[in-house]
């Protein structure tokens, strides 16, 4: 829970509690199968000591695992001071219904390490790393067939190599090592495209949302995203990724970045690839020259905007700012930025929330790829791409050889020809999956919000999606 929440407040794992509730109250399920579902399944406390410093440090940590439905079950692992067992538990059950809504074979778990990971320099990280990394490997926590980590607030890349390097040191023969976690370097077994997947998927969401003019209409907007003005909170991996795709490529006009040490505004639009090499130099946005600088970056979250983007944390729009939000739609780039209050109030002012299970889904997406790709033991394309640039040639060589025996005067442009002739490589085939999932997922979601009466909102209509498929999943298993 945020310091900024109130007591009234629910805490986050009874707020999604909450939000389940609303949607199975909706469904015909038995309250035996309701109650199964809604539990977390486990969750595996463990203290460890590392030697650092000259003395034994002591760390707490925890991998939940909310639904067994499917195998392996998959989640993030979190590094932060605010990591507890509630926490890790809301995040293993959104975690179960995202995979669900997304259609990637997995039930849901989350971890997470009580730790500053900017209190630690990179050898002390690595050692903390592999010695949690060794706790939840030899209890099956981390393991191809049944549990898969990938990174989340605090870790990246880095991390992800250092726990599968771990496991295979661990499973000298498991030929699948590599796939015992996700979110790794490329040359670690990771896949292209995955350290922006989650950015790229919440570009990909809002792009399939402008592309229905009627649910555009709903959230008191028109038109496309270009010239739409967005406050980002959030310049980390997912905030930043997203705010740098929209900018660049759908002309929407990042009117504020919020951080941990205040905000930056310019109406014109910030440049993020600039205010982010500040924060890299400087660790925060104070000191950039070009732009606004407030202290109370919290406060930013109530300016007018036509698109809010919380990519930080969760519980920061909550009963004590709800009321004061003007954007008309949020897109919840993070887990849970939006208490179940705070939900309520901003649905009856007419606010249109993409939800949270939905709009960052695109990681965990693009970990099923790197997955399927560590057990197929094979990069995507490496197959195809050739033979696929092959067909295109004959075709180009036949139309241009038609044109001069019949002087037709057809000429192919280069730029044409360029993009006809180049086969589809690992990278465009993972942006063309994780556009087609994120195209899907909204569809059936959106079939469901203007499908039947009683469904109010898209986050109702997403757990109604996930949950009767995690229900259809346990009843072929006879339960
Ligand atoms: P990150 O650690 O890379 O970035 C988080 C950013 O938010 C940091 O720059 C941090 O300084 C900032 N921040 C933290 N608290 C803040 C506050 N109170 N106000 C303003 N800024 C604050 O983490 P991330 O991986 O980008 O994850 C962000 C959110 O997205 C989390 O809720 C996470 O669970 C969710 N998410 C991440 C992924 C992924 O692939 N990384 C996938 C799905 C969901």
């Amino acid at each position: 829970m945020t310091a900024s929440m109130t007591a009234k407040e629910p805490s986050f794992r009874e707020s999604v509690d909450l939000m389940f509730n609303r949607a199975v109250r909706l469904m015909d399920l038995s309250p035996g199968l309701e109650q199964k579902i809604r539990v977390c399944n486990s969750t595996y406390t463990v203290r460890f000591g590392v030697r650092l410093r000259g003395k034994i440090e002591t760390f707490t940590g925890y991998r939940s695992v909310h639904s067994e439905h499917m195998e392996p079950v998959k989640g993030g692992i979190r590094y932060a001071l605010s990591v507890h067992q509630d926490e890790v538990e809301a995040l293993a059950a959104l975690m179960t219904y995202k995979c669900a809504l997304v259609e990637t074979p997995f039930g849901g778990s989350k971890g997470g390490l009580c730790i500053d990971p900017r209190a630690w320099d990179e050898h002390e990280l690595e050692q903390i790393t592999r010695r949690f990394a060794y706790e939840l490997i030899k209890r099956d926590l981390i393991h191809p067939a049944q549990n898969v980590p990938a990174p989340d607030m605090g870790t990246g890349e880095r991390e992800m190599a250092w726990i599968a390097d771990q496991y295979a040191r661990m499973n000298t023969t498991d030929i699948n090592a590599k796939a015992c976690v996700t979110g790794k370097p490329p040359h670690a077994g990771g896949i292209q495209g995955r350290v922006e997947a989650t950015g790229r998927g919440v570009q990909y969401a809002l792009r399939e949302f402008f592309r229905h003019p009627e649910d555009v209409a709903k959230a008191r907007l028109s038109g496309t995203l270009d010239g739409k003005r967005a406050i980002v909170q959030g310049l980390g991996n997912v905030g930043y990724h997203a705010a740098k795709f929209l900018s660049e490529e759908d002309g929407v006009k990042i009117t504020a970045i919020i951080e941990r040490d205040g905000a930056l505004s310019d109406d014109n639009g910030l440049n993020v690839e600039a205010v982010r090499r500040h924060m890299n130099a400087t660790g925060g946005l104070k000191g950039y020259a070009g732009a606004t600088y407030t202290e109370n970056g919290a406060a930013m979250l109530e300016a007018p905007c036509d698109l809010l983007i919380p990519a930080a944390m969760e519980g920061v729009i909550n009963l004590s700012n709800a009321d004061r939000i003007k954007a008309p739609l949020i897109i919840e780039a993070a887990n849970g930025p939006v208490t179940f209050g705070a939900d309520e109030i901003l649905r009856k002012k007419g606010c249109v929330i993409i939800p949270d299970m939905y709009a960052n889904a695109g990681g965990v997406t693009v970990s099923y790829f790197e997955w399927v790709k560590n057990l197929s033991h094979i990069r995507f394309g490496r197959m195809q791409r050739r033979a696929e640039e092959s067909r295109s040639r004959l075709l180009v060589e036949e139309l241009e050889r038609l044109s001069a025996d019949q002087n037709l005067g057809w000429t192919l442009t280069a730029d044409f020809k360029e993009r006809f002739l180049t086969g589809s490589d690992e990278l465009a085939l993972v942006r063309s999956g994780l556009d087609d999932t994120m195209r899907t997922a909204y569809q059936a979601m959106r079939a469901v919000w203007h499908g039947r009466n009683d469904v109010e909102d898209l986050r109702v209509a997403a757990y109604i999606v996930s949950i009767g498929r995690v229900a259809a999943t346990y009843r072929s298993k006879g339960l």
